[in-house]
């Protein structure tokens, strides 16, 4: 069975879960991804999705994709299509369960009133700074708002002013009235409406009050029957106040805030507001450029869905604030794409050789092995003929001992095709190697009766394409986005730590002729090199090809040696 397949380990989460089910305090599961349409999904969200969409499959339950867009100065409907469309690829369904906390505007509104009705709310006067400098710390108690003891009728009257637009922005809030001693902050009073007149991406111009985060989550929890309302350990902290509302407002439903660590990721940054400023700040090419760590820029690098399944089953769930190596999740990708790609050849720094003993225009069509790792991925045709391009690295006129690909007096098998001997070099006047000389063994075709029966080896196996029919094609190189682990973590700006060398582009690529008709999208392998996507910048007449990655970790390699 393959690891994607493989249900995910028991966490804390999942035994609180089954805990329930069989006390029957709930009698299935309803859990929801609730993300802000203000930026593009990153790997970060794709840790939460797993999680909650994941145990609604687990346990015949039911996940809720809910756009918490209760900030309309910062909410896009282009987010919101990409969030759906991100969602979906990684393999999840919401079904009919599409929530906007939007929606729920008026039931908030009502609740809001409902607050003030019983004591609970009132409106304030002081400006954002004054509510700021009032609210204490942890040392020290806040100091109540001389407004904290409007009589229950003015609060109301104030507050549907507010609505009705009476106020200009920032004039007044509404405030719950809890306890501005309380040891947790988020208990001191928090704001619950502010006014601001901005049009909102669904609701227009009807609202020119709007809820705060912490009125709307919990309650929309509530409306939604969400029973484990899964979110990051920032949000601990907020819990009490969650729960606050919960018991203060007549909701239909308790659910439960449970809290787990956020995925964090070496040599890259997971904050929205960072993965815009690279975007508006034309750092990187878009959202989706395949160097960003958003879900769109790995599906466009060629990352395939299951990998990102796969990790997120083997980083799992917790409580401890961690960081994961970007190798582990680069692990998941390579595991998946050597069960699935398709194998093809692609020469990226060509040098071509002549085959002097191969008939001038004979042609062959070689028979190689889709995938080695699947006997029913078939066999494609290879065309082969006299010229040939190679690796320029798989050549080397002053070769050490050890170099066991061409050279002088050498001998190599092309993959899927002949053994070949060197025979000579066709230099330029500048001394350089223009053309490598060969000669071809008839009796070694792979595959054949007479290879197997002549038994000829040799050490190495190289890849190459037809001179004649190769398609050229662009490559595009990709290297970690920042040169340091912990871009967050350095002294001054983030952006300092940009990795100059993180995109390099090969113009000189030469392709299987095959690889020119590969849908955008689609991942491969080019033999001996690493796997690449084709990228919807190319065409048939020259494709373009991103490195989704290495065949092997060479970056840890390379770490070491420096
Ligand atoms: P960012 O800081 O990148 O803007 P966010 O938490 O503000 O992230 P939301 O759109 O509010 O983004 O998040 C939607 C859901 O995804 C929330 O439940 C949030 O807890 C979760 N989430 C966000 N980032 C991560 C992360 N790095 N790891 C796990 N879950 C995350
Ligand atoms: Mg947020």
């Amino acid at each position: 069975m393959p690891m994607s397949d493989v249900p995910a380990p028991k966490d804390f989460i999942r035994t609180i879960i089954d805990e329930d089910l069989a006390s029957e305090k709930h009698f299935g599961t309803v859990t929801r991804f609730p993300p802000e349409p203000n930026g593009y999904l990153h790997l970060g969200h794709a840790k939460s999705i797993c999680l909650n969409f994941g145990i609604a499959e687990e346990y015949g339950g039911i996940c809720h994709l809910r756009f918490d867009d209760t900030n309309p100065a910062k909410e896009e409907t282009e987010y919101v299509e990409s969030i759906k469309t991100d969602v979906r690829w990684l393999g999840f369904d919401w079904g009919e369960h599409l929530y906007y906390a939007s929606d729920y505007f008026d039931q908030l509104y009502e609740w809001a009133l409902y607050l003030i009705d019983t004591g609970k709310a009132y409106v304030d006067d002081q400006t954002s700074e004054e509510i700021r400098a009032s609210r204490g710390d942890l040392q020290k108690p806040g100091t109540e708002s001389p407004w904290r003891n409007r009589s229950i009728m003015e609060n109301r009257e104030l507050f549907e002013q507010m609505r009705e637009g009476a106020f200009g922005d920032g004039e007044k809030v509404l405030r719950a009235k809890i306890d501005m001693a309380h040891p947790n902050l988020n208990l001191r009073d928090p704001v619950l409406y502010r006014i601001l007149r901005a049009t909102h991406h669904r609701t227009g111009d009807r609202w020119c009050i709007y809820p705060m985060y912490d009125f709307t989550h919990g309650q929309s929890d509530a409306l939604e029957h969400i029973t484990h309302s899964l979110c990051t350990l920032e949000f601990e902290n907020h819990r009490p106040l969650y729960d606050w509302f919960l018991d203060n407002l007549p909701v239909p439903a308790r659910p439960r805030q449970i809290e787990f660590s956020r995925l964090n990721l070496t040599y890259t940054v997971m904050s929205k507001r960072k993965l815009l400023q690279l975007v508006s700040e034309r750092l990187v090419s878009g959202w989706d450029d395949p160097r960003m760590p958003t879900l769109s820029g790995v599906r466009r690098r060629g990352y395939p869905p299951e990998a990102l399944r796969q990790f997120c089953k083997t980083i799992g769930i917790t409580k401890y604030e961690s960081t994961n190596d970007f190798a582990l999740l680069e692990a998941s990708v390579r595991d998946v794409l050597n069960q699935t790609a398709h194998r093809h050849m692609a020469v990226i720094d060509p040098i071509k050789i002549v085959l002097t003993n191969y008939p001038e225009d004979q042609v062959e069509q070689m028979s190689a092995p889709n995938n080695p790792a699947d006997p029913e991925a078939g066999h494609r045709a290879v065309p082969f003929c006299r010229e040939l391009y190679i690796e320029r690295d798989d050549f080397m006129e002053d070769a050490p001992s050890k170099y066991y690909r061409l050279r002088p007096g050498g001998e190599v098998r092309l993959r899927s095709a002949y053994i070949i001997r060197y025979e000579d070099v066709v230099k330029n006047a500048e001394g350089e190697i223009v053309e490598i000389l060969c000669t071809y063994d008839p009796e070694t075709r792979s595959g054949s009766e007479q290879a197997a029966t002549t038994g000829r080896r040799v050490k190495a196996t190289i890849h190459w394409v037809s001179a004649r029919h190769a398609v050229d094609a662009e490559v595009r190189l990709y290297d970690r986005l920042f040169t340091t682990e912990f871009p967050d973590r350095e002294e001054g700006s983030f952006l300092d730590y940009l990795n100059p060398d993180s995109l390099q582009i090969i113009t000189t690529a030469k392709l299987e002729p095959a690889l020119a008709e590969l849908p955008p999208g689609r991942t491969v392998q080019f033999e001996r090199l690493g796997y690449f996507c084709a990228d919807p910048d190319g065409h048939a007449n020259r494709p373009v090809f991103n490195r989704t990655v290495g065949l092997r970790d060479t970056w840890a390699k390379a770490q070491q040696v420096n």
